[in-house]
């Protein structure tokens, strides 16, 4: 009996997509679609982007394109910081896909079909190189996909995994589908149909994922009822709730960064992205931030509700002075006779010593949380230190994670694009932990334990 392999539980499909294959992508389209990769590029890096050239190289048998190609596609290590460029490379993947044009126009329906399946087929192949025995696979379609062309995509992916499945392939293939956090009920209306059809065996969850900024989690409560519905009326069919959240929090203070992924847990994520909010270092993060007057109000509120737990922890909860500032704060948030919020919408908050170390005391009530709700960590190492903007990996959560006891999987969330496997990332996560290699084994292994059908109970 051969091992059972690694199981890679936080995946993109065209995240996977190595230079490589995208570079055939390119060189077999008919017409890339270079206008939605160039102008970006040559902002963002400042020069001309010689990916044109290069897949004309290809073309014509020059063997010399592919690692120049590599290195122009890879999000790499001089790149890390910035999410434009980040983005920039990543649209070359949309540059070579039709799935774009396929969403406003039927003719490009079929080839974008085509292209799912292919790379849903050469991700697989991939991965059982590089010895992954189960992989959830997330896709997402914009919120602006037709419901239709949705059904057909994740139709699309899921019917390669039956046949790949049918033919005892490796690794096991699962999927979750993404939905818009602006409105996922198109979209989980499909996703729960399908979850209930033949294909459903290889459909174990729903995803939220992109720009979480503007998104709390308390918007997806009525969402994350309908999932927890669908479950307990067909418990062999359930799908796990996967919610990106504390990875990119710009637009707020480090305590409502905090509390988000305590609420994704709260509400009932089985596991939660990245959530690096949840134990990064302070100290990672400048001296000023500023967040809107409801982001504040809703802090005031969880610290209120939450005062006994945040106490025990080491936190100064001055109810009070909170109850006060909720006053205040209900009079900044009125709207004026026309309708206009009025200024100032937003508080600053400035963090000196006592502040942060106030946000390490919160992160340890918080962690116990998410640990008491039994959800699960993504750590993707890679990931994170690239485009999360943890510059110093001394800052990365890891550490704290392990030492708190939440329960943490490793994963490489876009592997492709990254230039990296999950072999790689546990390999980093070890040496950042100072994890044995009887540890890493066993955190590798403990993937198996938080695969999206032992969460939902769907395999006991
Ligand atoms: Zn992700």
């Amino acid at each position: 009996m051969s091992s059972p392999g690694l199981a890679e539980l936080h995946l993109h499909l065209y995240g996977c997509l190595t230079s490589d294959h995208v570079l055939d992508m390119l060189a077999l389209a008919e017409r890339p679609a270079w206008d939605r990769y160039e102008p970006s590029y040559e902002r963002v890096f400042g020069r001309p982007s010689p990916a044109r050239a290069l897949v004309e190289r290809h073309r014509r048998g020059d063997a010399s394109a592919r690692a120049e190609f590599r290195e122009l596609f890879v999000f790499g290590e001089a790149d890390a910081g910035s999410f434009a460029r980040f983005q920039a490379k990543f649209d070359l993947i949309a540059a070579a896909s039709v799935i774009g044009l396929a969403v406003h126009e039927e003719e490009h329906r079929a080839a974008a079909l085509a292209e799912l399946r292919q790379s849903a087929r050469v991700v697989l192949d991939d991965q059982r190189r590089h010895g992954v025995g189960y992989a959830e696979q997330r896709f997402f379609f914009g919120h602006r996909t037709p419901a239709e062309f949705v059904d057909e995509g994740l139709r699309a992916i899921l019917e390669v995994y039956a046949e790949h499945h049918a033919r005892g392939g490796r690794p096991i293939a699962r999927l979750a589908a993404s939905l818009p956090r602006s409105n996922p009920w198109h979209h989980w209306e499909v996703v729960q149909r399908l979850a209930l059809s033949d294909l459903g065996v290889a459909l174990t969850g729903v995803d939220f994922c992109f720009i979480e900024e503007g998104h709390p989690p308390k918007e997806q409560r009525a969402l994350f009822s309908a999932v927890r519905d669908h479950n307990a009326r067909n418990p062999e069919r359930a799908l796990s709730i996967l919610y990106h959240v504390g990875e990119s929090f710009e637009d707020k203070s480090l305590e409502s960064a905090v509390r988000w992924v305590h609420e994704a847990a709260e509400l009932g994520a089985h596991r939660l992205g990245h959530a690096i909010a949840l134990g990064v270092d302070p100290a990672a993060y400048g001296e000023v931030r500023r967040e809107s007057v409801a982001e504040r109000r809703d802090q005031v509120l969880y610290d209120l509700r939450h005062a006994e737990g945040l106490e025990r922890h080491g936190v100064r909860v001055d109810r009070p002075a909170l109850a006060r500032e909720l006053d205040e704060l209900d009079a900044l948030d009125r709207l004026d006779a026309l309708g206009r919020r009025a200024p100032p919408d937003e508080v600053q908050v400035v963090y000196d010593d006592r502040r942060r170390a106030e946000v390490h005391a919160r992160q340890r009530f918080a962690m116990a949380a998410v640990r008491a709700h039994g959800a699960v960590v993504e750590v993707c190492p890679t990931s994170n230190l690239r485009i999360g903007g943890l510059r110093d990996p001394s800052h990365h959560p890891l550490r704290r994670f392990l030492e708190e006891q939440v329960p943490v999987v490793i994963a490489s969330d876009d592997p492709g694009i990254f230039g990296t496997t999950l072999r790689d990332e546990l390999a980093w996560a070890a040496a950042h932990a100072g994890l044995s290699a009887e540890e890493h084994d066993a955190l590798a292994a403990g993937a198996w334990r938080y695969r999206s059908e032992r969460l939902t109970g769907r395999d006991r």
